[in-house]
């Protein structure tokens, strides 16, 4: 049985004077049936697990694919770790397009991610000319293929299925094309990793929000959700994890 995961992904908001935002989480819901997970930007990581105290997980939004070196600006697995992180987002599609990240960066990273201890949070999802043509699960699944290392498991590695275009858009598939996608998603980890597939979370990102989480949750192979904007206030949040 997969334990639901809701994830936040702050992106690049939030201040130290936000974390209160975090205690208003945790107060209001002191017992979550599902994993909770936010990951603020590098500069609030060890802010965020102090005010968190272990009642939530925190991780990274991106780690570089080295443990250290000269590479700056970039931080380590180790270091999220260092500072208080279990998790780190990689390959999400504003990294794949900002940064040029391909899916053997992805996997790189995922590597030093299970490396250094921490779950990788693994984002895979089209563009919407890629829909529009007809690509999405072969793109799926070649991005499953490309950015996963062999030894991914159920415990070291979670897949966030994210739509580019309904990140941030208000816009979300239909019910039948998330449960297409995560049904595929499901079979080819099944067919790759065996029993380790089948335990792996398959997370839902783009759009969710509060009126809309209920009916995702109840999707086929939907095991939580990826928030971005409606992660960044404990209410909006708050509600998601209750719909789980
Ligand atoms: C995201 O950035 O991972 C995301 C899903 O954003 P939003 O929820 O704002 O669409």
């Amino acid at each position: 049985m997969r334990k639901k995961l809701a994830a936040g992904n702050w992106k690049m908001n939030g201040l130290k004077a936000d974390l209160h935002e975090v205690s208003a989480l945790i107060e209001a819901h002191p017992h979550p049936k599902c994993d909770v997970l936010l990951c603020p930007p590098a500069t609030l990581i060890a802010g965020m697990s102090m005010t968190a105290a272990g009642r939530i997980a925190v991780g990274g939004q991106d780690c570089h694919m080295r443990s250290s070196g000269a590479h700056t600006g970039d931080i380590s697995a180790q270091m999220i770790r260092d500072a208080g992180g279990s998790h780190v987002i990689l390959g999400h599609s504003e990294r794949r397009a900002d940064h040029h990240e391909t899916d053997v960066i992805v996997r790189a990273k995922t590597e030093a991610a299970i490396e250094a201890e921490l779950v990788a949070v693994v984002c895979v999802g089209e563009t919407e000319a890629q829909r529009d043509a007809g690509e999405t699960l072969t793109l799926i699944g070649n991005q499953l293929k490309g950015s996963l290392p062999d030894h991914a498991t159920a415990a070291n590695t979670v897949i966030a299925y994210e739509p580019v275009w309904a990140i941030g858009t208000g816009r979300t598939p239909t019910l039948e094309q998330i449960a297409e996608v995560h049904d595929f998603m499901r079979e080819q980890l099944i067919k790759r990793f065996g029993s380790e597939g089948d335990g792996m979370r398959l997370l839902y990102g783009g759009s969710v929000k509060p009126s809309n989480a209920a009916e995702i949750f109840a999707v086929s192979n939907v095991d939580g959700a990826l928030v971005g904007g409606a992660s960044l206030k404990a209410a909006d949040f708050g509600a998601i994890i209750e719909a789980l």
